[in-house]
């Protein structure tokens, strides 16, 4: 379960998060709407801890994330620790962000063998089933380069799945694709969606959050404007912003 409690954060004078508070249930899918610059991205980048919080907290089952707690303070954890904790939250980037001088598999098996979690045999054996999750098995030794935008991205996710995290967490997954090759990393995701895993998912598909999100939040200025149930929010937007934002993106 991940708690989001009171959250702030500034840039300089500027306030990118303002007194965020969400409640995340295990094996959830949360799907997080807003127009651009409303601290979506920023929102998912204090659950990795990339990004230190100026105000509030984040527990994952029961961790702070990013700090430890002594009496009443906060102290931030140390890289060794914030590192450990980022092994149960994988992330998936707008740009893939693949090693473009290593192959899929290597791709793959590096951060389990790398944090020494797994022999390199076992991560393979692993990558295999990744690959397989995301429809990807021949390509286990082909180049990023040599794969298009969609299947970068299945790969990026068979990635972060290689450190059986508790939680994934998706930036506008499919922004940077071709819109034929949308829906194949969707489809993914939905799959995901059914296996367990808790997903954060910052999209504009809105077409994808009615299939699959239990819950939406819908982001303004650094504040959650409207949160719940994915039906209700969708269909029955309470917020005059929240409605706007809907009729456009349809
Ligand atoms: P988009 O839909 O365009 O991706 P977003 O909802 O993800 O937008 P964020 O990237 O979280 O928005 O940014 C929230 C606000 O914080 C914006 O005003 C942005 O300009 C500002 N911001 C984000 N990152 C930084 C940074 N590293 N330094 C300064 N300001 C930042
Ligand atoms: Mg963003």
């Amino acid at each position: 379960r991940i708690e989001i409690n009171n959250l702030s954060k500034y840039y300089g004078a500027h306030k990118a998060l303002d007194n965020v508070s969400l409640s995340i249930e295990p094996g959830t899918v949360t799907v997080i709407l807003g127009p651009s610059g409303s601290g979506k991205s920023t929102l998912l980048r204090t659950i990795n801890h990339l990004e230190r919080v100026d105000e509030g907290f984040i527990q994952i089952d029961g961790d702070y994330i990013g700090y430890r707690r002594k009496g009443d303070t906060l102290y931030e954890l140390k890289e060794r620790a914030i590192l450990r904790q980022r092994r149960h939250v994988g992330y998936v980037f707008q740009n893939f962000n693949l090693f473009p001088h290593m192959t899929v598999l290597d791709n793959i098996i590096e951060a389990p063998v790398v944090h020494g979690l797994m022999s390199r045999k076992d991560a393979i054996i692993r990558a295999g089933e990744l690959l397989d999750t995301v429809g990807l098995r021949e390509k286990a030794h082909a180049w990023p380069r040599h794969l298009s935008g969609g299947q970068q991205q299945r790969i990026a996710i068979a990635r972060a799945l290689a450190l059986n995290p508790k939680v994934m967490l998706f930036d506008e997954p499919t922004s940077a694709l071709d819109p034929e090759l949308v829906g194949e990393v969707l489809d993914v995701i939905k799959k995901l969606a059914q296996s367990g895993v808790t997903l954060v998912v910052v999209t504009h598909e809105i077409g994808f959050a009615r299939q699959v999100a239990d819950q939406v939040v819908f982001m303004v200025d650094g504040r959650v404007v409207e949160s719940g149930a994915a039906e209700q929010v969708l269909e029955r937007p309470v917020h005059a912003r929240t409605q706007a934002f809907l009729e456009k993106v349809l």
